[in-house]
């Protein structure tokens, strides 16, 4: 199959409706049961461990309107927040069993108990992951967290995990995340053959199938990708930075590179590698496991990350990927990402890092102003 006819199955497949996917699993896999996690982190593993299908929960995007959800929340919230729970209203999840939330922020422990009040004939589940990393403790607690939802499966939806399944399955997310930062690197060095647009409907389709099925279609198109024929053009090389929950529209992403970007580090879809490398150890898979979340992670704003400054992450990535500047792309009221923007901007003034911000909702449908500031900020870099 070529690249092109991947990534366009990809493409249909991130526009279903997430019930539809997990009912077309559940028609190959009988008796089956799916559970869906909210941003940003997904503990995929337990899930797969428990012979469940995980599934990325990412909100409504741009194809639901809110026609119940907006009566339950205050009007100051995200959109991710109120379309999630439209989409149980809605009947958009029918088929999923389980919903895993976590302490990402106020409005995501919100969610969980609306979700979990409205919606009792389902699983829900809330994670509360370690928020302070320093604590020698901090591993061992996550490890009892990840623990306690593996009982939460066995209790509520009849599956269990065995230590031997779980090992199994941290292999097995492994060697998908080995082949996402595959991707990743590729487009560091060659953005003019990968777009952003590109890598995130592959990216988002792999947190819709079984990670066995995944990888082999990953590793054609990573092995496609080199042949694909596309000359370098003069783009300012950007980070987008803030977009760790909910997921700025197709529409946007493709206006950046319009504009003159080419991306080339980005935090989207965090939850599938939030891991930056192999779960180390050997021991206790849930130990591995909650040892991996503390120690092997991406830098967030979604957790606290010690006594280093909140842009140290970031100017790091900057590093990494060559890029000339960064681009913040928060969510309309997403408080983690706002927070952090205050500090993460003070960083890279004092690192000459230029920067410009750019705020979305999840249902944006018009691009023209902010493609006019996006092109004004690239002249102005690339014409200084
Ligand atoms: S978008 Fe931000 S505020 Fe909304 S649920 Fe996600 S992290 Fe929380």
């Amino acid at each position: 199959m070529t690249a092109e006819a991947i990534i366009e199955r990809c493409r249909d497949l991130v526009t279903q409706p997430l019930g539809a996917v997990a009912e077309q699993w559940k028609t190959r896999h009988p008796g089956g049961k799916v559970v869906a996690v909210y941003p940003v982190w997904a503990p995929a593993e337990v899930i797969h461990a428990a012979g469940m299908l995980p599934l990325s929960l990412l909100g409504g995007g741009t194809s639901v309107e809110l026609t119940h959800a907006d009566a339950r929340f205050q009007s100051f919230v995200c959109s991710i927040a109120k379309s999630t729970l439209e989409l149980g209203f809605q009947g958009l999840v029918k088929g999923v069993d389980g919903f895993v939330y976590s302490n990402i922020c106020d409005v995501a422990r919100n969610l969980s108990s609306i979700y979990q009040r409205n919606f009792q004939d389902v699983f829900v589940e809330y994670l509360h992951l370690p928020q302070n990393s320093t604590s020698p403790s901090v591993a061992v607690y996550c490890a009892s967290e990840l623990r306690r939802l593996a009982a939460g499966f066995e209790q509520a939806l009849g599956l269990g995990v065995t230590p031997m399944a779980l090992s199994k399955s941290i292999d097995v997310y492994n060697a998908l995340r080995a082949r996402l930062r595959a991707f990743y690197a590729f487009r560091i060095a060659e953005p003019q053959k990968l777009s952003t647009v590109d890598l995130y409907v592959v990216l988002r389709a792999a947190t819709l199938v079984p990670p066995e099925e995944a990888i082999p279609s990953l590793d054609t198109l990573l092995a496609e990708l080199p042949q694909r024929s596309a000359r370098p053009r003069d783009r300012l090389r950007v980070v987008i930075e803030g977009a760790f929950c909910e997921q700025p529209p197709i529409g946007l992403l493709e206006v950046l590179e319009e504009a003159g970007c080419y991306v080339v580090e980005d935090d989207l879809l965090l939850g599938w590698r939030w891991i930056t490398g192999d779960v180390a150890g050997e021991g206790d898979p849930y130990d591995r496991l909650g040892a991996a979340y503390v120690n092997q992670a991406v830098p967030s704003s979604t957790r606290h990350e010690g006594r280093e400054h909140r842009s140290v992450g970031l100017i790091e990535k900057v590093r990494r990927a060559n890029a000339q500047a960064v681009i913040f792309m928060p969510a309309k009221f997403c408080e983690p990402a706002l927070f952090d923007y205050v500090l993460m901007r003070q960083g890279l003034e004092r690192a000459g890092i230029p920067h410009m911000l750019v705020e979305f909702e999840e249902k944006m449908w018009t691009f023209e102003r902010t493609r006019n500031e996006i092109e004004t900020f690239v002249e102005s870099m690339m014409f200084d």
